[in-house]
């Protein structure tokens, strides 16, 4: 059957509310279970319980999903994530088929007083979408899309990664603002506000949500939208998991490509001094059709690259005439940017942050690229090319914001870093635990210099977060967000995430 046909198909059957797929069975079939005994349990606020073997069973039989507990054969896969610096053992993982596992797995969580961890794509830095000795609401399960080509608009599950939802999107000629790492999850980069190559035409990835479907603390499953839970609505766009667990976003698409103009421009790294300026000179000008990124890498025993990567959606060949002034100032030793598919682009990063490395990051918001920070950045990107330390890649990212992304009004969704026009980020990545210490020292020391530039932090990006940093990451919006936890989940039993305390 044709694909939109197939699609209309689902969507006209009212799959919405607890649609199971058929990739989300066949991920969590396997062999049930044996559940021995009684299982230890770490509570909501650290303490210790016991599990019965018979609630446990019972939890089991009213799942559709795997629920798999240490000593299970896949249990040491699950509790895995993206970064491999997390290493938790969750007292229970529950692998969910769709939203009525989700419910069962709140309700339990609630009931026995758990901690609790909700992973999407499990991509984050910070690793809180997994705990030691809590539950683990597993989402991974749900990777579904279906794009409404007609209506534009595209439903996922919440365990989808990018790539899924720009893969089916682009089979139409469609695509909503998402990050620039394909195997990055949508749910958390989607609640957390999530920005990348479209935002500055489109806006934030949570800017284009249309409705949510939410498992709140009480187990109940809601739609958020303009017209239903308005106050939800508000909340999961930028407030990332603290009201509850969204099972399925609805997206509004937009016409791309799917051939844009785009690429990578690389330098040498010991010409990130003038790549940075040029960047700098050319994002405070371009149109909002343009995207740019600036990266500076410089890999273990390996010669380090500055790239400056453009995406510009409009005509190819008004890109092309924007780009001689960059072109004509510093000659790239490699210049790929063409006409090339918008997908191919979206997932030309991936290979750069494969899971399982050991990875820590820090970053900020800024207005403007002052020249200050801008030597500071290239200072710091001198000293990572000469480290000695073992096997430690560093890598200095910029990404340009602005245009569609501060149409919103700071009060009108809850990430208020409206002004912001560039999110930074410092991050390193290596093989051996043992350089931790030594990494991520040498991480936050090169981060003191970047902070006194930046008016705020991205929630996404956070590895921890105290309450005067918080209110740096949600400024005026944070009296709000209280009060909305205070309604929606006034116990905190949705914790591990940038954490907005309850009040009551
Ligand atoms: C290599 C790399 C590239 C990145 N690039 C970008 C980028 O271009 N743009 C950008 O905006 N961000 C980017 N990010 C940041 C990204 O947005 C966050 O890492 C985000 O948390 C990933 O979401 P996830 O679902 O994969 O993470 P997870 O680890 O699964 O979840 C993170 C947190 O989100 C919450 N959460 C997840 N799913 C749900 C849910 N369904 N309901 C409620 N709460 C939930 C939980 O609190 C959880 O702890 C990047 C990160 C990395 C590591």
């Amino acid at each position: 059957m044709d694909r939109r046909v197939f699609n209309k198909a689902l969507l006209a059957a009212g799959w919405a509310a607890t649609y199971t797929s058929g990739a989300a069975l066949a991920a969590t079939a396997g062999a049930v279970t044996k559940i021995a005994g009684d299982v230890e349990a770490v509570t909501r606020t650290g303490g210790d319980t016991t599990l019965s073997k018979a609630a446990l069973k019972e939890l089991q039989a009213a799942l559709r999903g795997a629920l798999l507990l240490p000593g299970n054969a896949d249990y040491e896969s699950k509790r895995r994530v993206w970064n491999g610096m997390i290493d938790k053992r969750p007292g229970l993982i529950v692998r969910c088929s769709g939203a009525t596992d989700v419910m069962h797995a709140v309700d339990f969580a609630r009931d026995n007083d758990l901690l609790v961890a909700v992973r999407g794509g499990g991509h984050s830095i910070s690793g809180k979408s997994v705990c030691d000795g809590g539950i683990m609401i597993d989402l991974s399960p749900m990777r579904w899309c279906l794009v409404d080509p007609d209506a534009r608009t595209a439903r996922l599950g919440a365990g989808s990664l990018l790539g899924d939802l720009d893969h089916e999107s682009q089979q139409f000629g469609l695509a909503t603002p998402c990050g620039t790492v394909s195997h990055t999850g949508a749910a958390g980069l989607t609640l957390g506000g999530g920005h990348g190559r479209l935002s500055r035409s489109f806006g934030l990835t949570c800017d284009n949500v249309r409705s949510v479907d939410i498992v709140t603390a009480d187990g109940r499953f809601l739609k958020a939208s303009a017209e239903e839970n308005q106050d939800l609505y508000w909340g999961v766009r930028g407030g990332g998991g603290n009201f509850g667990i969204v099972t399925a976003f609805e997206y509004d698409l937009h016409k791309v490509g799917p051939m844009i103009y785009g690429g990578p421009m690389m330098y040498p790294l010991d010409q990130a001094r003038d790549v940075f300026r040029i960047f700098a000179e050319f994002t405070a000008e371009a149109p909002r059709e343009m995207s740019a990124d600036v990266i500076a890498l410089a890999p273990p025993g390996r010669k380090g690259f500055a790239i400056l990567s453009f995406c510009y959606l409009g005509d190819h060949a008004e890109g092309e005439r924007l780009l001689q002034p960059i072109r004509a100032a510093a000659k790239p030793i490699v210049d790929q940017v063409r006409p090339m598919l918008y997908n191919k682009l979206q997932t030309s990063a991936d290979s750069g942050t494969p899971p399982g490395k050991l990875y820590y990051n820090k970053s900020g918001l800024m207005t403007s690229l002052e020249p200050g920070f801008l030597e500071t950045i290239a200072d710091r990107m001198e000293m990572a090319a000469g480290r000695p330390d073992p096997a430690v890649a560093s890598n200095i990212i910029v990404q340009h914001l602005g245009g569609a992304v501060a149409d919103v009004a700071p009060d009108e969704t809850a990430y208020v870093h409206r002004d912001a026009r560039y999110d930074s980020v410092i991050l390193s990545a290596w093989d051996n635990a043992e350089f931790n210490d030594q990494n991520i020292g040498w991480l936050k020391d090169a981060y003191a210099d970047m902070e006194p530039y930046s008016i705020g932090f991205y929630s996404n990006h956070m590895v921890d977060s105290d309450e005067p940093k918080l209110k740096r990451t949600f400024r005026g919006n944070y009296d709000r967000l209280v009060a909305l936890k205070n309604r929606y989940d006034p116990t905190n039993l949705f914790h591990l995430n940038p954490n907005v305390k309850p009040t009551v």
